[in-house]
This record gives C-alpha cells, sequence and structure tokens, in this order.
C-alpha cells in the first residue's frame, strides 16, 4: 500500500473498515480506473503460512475465479506483495443477513427467500467441486436489492488453517454453525458439512436464536454431537421435518441437496406465498434461478459449462480485467506462462494420466518417474538445449475435479510451447474444463461472443 495516498498498486483507492476476520482486515475500495465498488480483504501471509497453507489457497483462488453465481461473491481479482495477499471482491451493500436477524427472527416469507437462495449457491458451488466449509452469519451478505451473497467461497482452505490452529480456532467464537464430524476433526465431506450449516441458518432465520446454545462449551459440544435441538412453538411442521434431516449429526444420513429441494418446504415455502409463487412459477422464471438451473444441467451432462448467465458474468468480470490490462494475481506471472500451463479438469486422476500417457507414447517421449500425481515425460530427442523434459503434476480438489500443471523441466521454451500448442493442448482438449492464466482473455471474448445469441433464448 502507497504510505502518502491510500492507494493499492495503484488501482484502488481505499475506503473504509468493513469488518475484520481471523485472517486480516476487509476494506472498501473504488477501482481508480472503472470506478467499481469493490471490498478488499487483506490477508496476512504468515497467519497463512504457519498452518502450511499457502499452496492449498492459491490451487483453491485459481478454482474460486472460475465459480461464478449471481448469489456468491464474486473473486475480481488477487494481489500479493511479500507479506500479504489482497483478495478484491464484489462489494456486498446492503451489508450482513444476520443484522436483520439482529432485530428479530424474520417472516416466514423472507427466510424461505434467503435459504433458498443459500442453497442454490451451495448446490452451485458442489457441482463445481468448490465447498465452502466456513457457513456463518458473517459470510451471509446482501446486495442492493436484498438478495444473497455468500462470501469467502472457495476459501475452504482458510477455514482449515482456522481449524488446524488452536490459537486461531480461539479467535473465531464458538462454533455454532460447525457439524459434528468436523469438530471431530476426522476427515469429512464438504458437502454434508455445508448442509449441516444450512441448516443451522435456517433454524437461526426463523427462529432468532441458535439452536446449539449453551453458555457451557462443553455442553454445546455435547448437544451439536447428539443433533439435539428443540423447534420453537410457531415452526411449521414442514420445517421441523426438514431440519431434522439437514441437522442430522450422522452425516451419511443427513439431507442431501437434492433431497431439501424435494422437501415440501423449499419448493412452496409458507402456505401464504404459495399462491403467489405458483403464479410467478407460470410466469417468466426468476433470471437468477434460471442460470442456476442451466448450469446444473451442464453440470450433470458433463458439457461444457457454459450457460447464458455464466457467459454474462464472466464478460462483466472480464470488462474489468481487460479495462486495467494486468496481471489478474501476484501468483501467475508473466515468465511462467511461457514455461507453464494449467488447467481443470472434471476428469477423475486416472482418465487424466492415462490421457497423458497416451500423449507421451505418441510423441515418442519416455515417461520416466511417476510419483501419486506426478509424471515426467522426457524427449528422447536432443534439443537446442537438451532433451525437453515435462512435468505433469495433478492436485486433487475433489475426485472429480483436477487442477493440473504442466512445466518444462529441461530443453528450450520455444520447443517446449512449440510442442504444447502444437500437441499436447488439441490431445487434451476434451478432458479440459478450463485452461487457466493466458488463455483467460481469449476464452472470455469467446464467452462474450455468444451472449447475444443466449439471451435471445
Ligand atoms: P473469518 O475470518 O472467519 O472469515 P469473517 O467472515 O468475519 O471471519 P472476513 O471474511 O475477513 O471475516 O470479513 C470481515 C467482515 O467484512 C465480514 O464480517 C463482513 O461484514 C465484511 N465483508 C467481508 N466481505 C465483504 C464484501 N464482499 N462486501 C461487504 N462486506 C464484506
Ligand atoms: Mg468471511
Amino acid at each position: 500500500m502507497d504510505s502518502t495516498t491510500n492507494t493499492l498498486m495503484q488501482r484502488y483507492e481505499l475506503g473504509r473498515l468493513l469488518g475484520q476476520g481471523t485472517f486480516g482486515k476487509v476494506y472498501y475500495a473504488r477501482s481508480s480506473i472503472t470506478n467499481q465498488s469493490v471490498a478488499i480483504k487483506v490477508i496476512d501471509k504468515d497467519k497463512v503460512i504457519r498452518t502450511g497453507q499457502c499452496e492449498r489457497i492459491k490451487r483453491e483462488v485459481t478454482i474460486m475465479r472460475l465459480v461464478r453465481h449471481p448469489y456468491i461473491i464474486q473473486l475480481l481479482e488477487i494481489m500479493a506483495t511479500k507479506s500479504k495477499i489482497y483478495f478484491v471482491m464484489e462489494y456486498a451493500k446492503g451489508g450482513e443477513l444476520f443484522d436483520l436477524v439482529a432485530k428479530g427472527k424474520l417472516k416466514e416469507d423472507d427466510a424461505h427467500k434467503y435459504f433458498r437462495q443459500l442453497v442454490k449457491a451451495v448446490d452451485f458451488c458442489h457441482s463445481r467441486g468448490v465447498y465452502h466449509r466456513d457457513i456463518k452469519p458473517e459470510n451471509l451478505l446482501l446486495d442492493e436489492n436484498e438478495d444473497l451473497k455468500v462470501s469467502d467461497f472457495g476459501l475452504s482452505a482458510l477455514a482449515e488453517s482456522k481449524r488446524k490452529d488452536g490459537l486461531l480456532h480461539t479467535t473465531c467464537g464458538t462454533p455454532s454453525y460447525v457439524a459434528p464430524e468436523v469438530i471431530r476433526r476426522k476427515g469429512y465431506d464438504g458437502t454434508k458439512a455445508d448442509i449441516w450449516s444450512c441448516g443451522v441458518v435456517l433454524f437461526v432465520l426463523l427462529a432468532g436464536y441458535l439452536p446449539f446454545h449453551d453458555s457451557n462449551l462443553i455442553e454445546m459440544y455435547r448437544k451439536i454431537s447428539k443433533g439435539e435441538f428443540t423447534c420453537p412453538s410457531w415452526f411449521p411442521n414442514n420445517v421441523r421435518r426438514l431440519l431434522c434431516k439437514m441437522l442430522d449429526p450422522d452425516p451419511e444420513n443427513r439431507a442431501t441437496v437434492a433431497k431439501i429441494r424435494e422437501s415440501s418446504w423449499f419448493r412452496k415455502g409458507p402456505n401464504s406465498r404459495q399462491k403467489k409463487l405458483e403464479v410467478e412459477n407460470k410466469a417468466i422464471t426468476n433470471p437468477a434461478d434460471q442460470s442456476h438451473e442451466s448450469d446444473n444441467v451442464v453440470a450433470e451432462s458433463n458439457q461444457e459449462p457454459v450457460s447464458a448467465a455464466a457467459a454474462a458474468s464472466i464478460n462483466a468480470f472480464d470488462i474489468i480485467c481487460l479495462s486495467s490490462g494486468f496481471n489478474l494475481s501476484g501468483f501467475f506471472e508473466d515468465s511462467f506462462r511461457r514455461r507453464e500451463a494449467r488447467f481443470t479438469s472434471r476428469q477423475p486422476a486416472q482418465v487424466i494420466i492415462s490421457r497423458l500417457e497416451e500423449i507421451a507414447k505418441r510423441l515418442k517421449m519416455k515417461i520416466k518417474k511417476k510419483a501419486a500425481g506426478l509424471l515426467k515425460l522426457e524427449g528422447v530427442q536432443e534439443g537446442r538445449k537438451g532433451n525437453l523434459s515435462l512435468d505433469a503434476e495433478i492436485f486433487e480438489i475433489t475426485p472429480f475435479f483436477h487442477l493440473v500443471e504442466v512445466k518444462k523441466s529441461n530443453g528450450d521454451t520455444m520447443e517446449y510451447q512449440e510442442i504444447m500448442d502444437k500437441d499436447i493442448r488439441p490431445a487434451l482438449k476434451d478432458i479440459v474444463w478450463v485452461w487457466q492464466g493466458e488463455n483467460q482473455q481469449e476464452q472470455s471474448q469467446q464467452l462474450a461472443q455468444q451472449i447475444p445469441e443466449n439471451n435471445q433464448q
């Protein structure tokens, strides 16, 4: 940060403090280039490094940049200095949802709206292999239209390091929203843990207080691990049924998003709204809902995940990126781009490995070393600067979502680029979800070109 002016990297004018989290502060800021309001989360690298989560956070952030949804705070840009990481995010003007609850329980209509938006956001991210693992009031924000904006999605490594580090853990207060299996610190499934937290949120919205609460922390843990809670008298039966399924301490038995969506309360909401909703359903669907449904269809059919809404929001994102024509992050510097490439894939690791092996065979390259998730491909012919060698490393985000890095480990950079462009990229085409970094702009332009067509639908 410049010391004379309140400007960050000559691109953002920093404004007031919006809040303080475990890892640092969040400031309001305005882009000097586009004038857009943003929120900037400033994270102390040391705190993250202490728990050994740096690499994971970088990977998560790479993924997070791909996740765009109307109910999720979008990560616009990441910058880094020696000691700090800056997450530039969409700004949620309406503040925290729970400032509303602090004034008393919500009307069933309103709780229904926010809960549906939350489940849609969570479902969308899960379909992309991204988990939250820290759903709690501070991360549920509202935009200027009073629609939900979930923040910190994709930063589950941060949530993890908070839990690993006893010190950080105590600063983040009581784990009222955390699933029992997470508290037990055994391996857990991010999908199920998020659903538990959504259940707690639903309870709080309708009741105005927490389902698991006790002045004695041990007693509170006990209640959480038993799933022991009591619904107030005004909770309708269909909400009670839904909550029992979501707040099941056994993650195996806990409701899935599909089950939540099937529940009568989720579908119809409060009786007073039923008629209105039916009318709405016959009329035009909410564009946000539409984007979600179409995205899901795409996710399930495993095709190119480009829906009208995704394209539209990618376009908005890129207007900002292109107009400031810059490094998207301190992590992906230009010099690296020429020697390495990254892509995400929705295929299992074995499929990716087999494909890389086929490519090596066809290019008459030797597969020299094969550790877990690492393939070394070595050319047999000597090139300008010795044999060209590539390392392909596969990082698991989930069993069906991987980040793959292909790096030149030896040989001439020009030869590397040639073989990548002519052979490797085309041969990987059908297993690549998105190429990261250098193709981003090209890709977004292609996406942007599709917008008029999509909008006509
Ligand atoms: P944790 O450190 O566990 O994530 P937290 O969510 O409270 O806790 P931060 O994510 O650092 O911490 O956020 C701090 C506060 O800043 C939030 O409580 C919220 O009120 C505000 N805030 C965060 N992101 C935004 C945003 N995009 N727009 C507006 N306000 C935000
Ligand atoms: Mg937060």
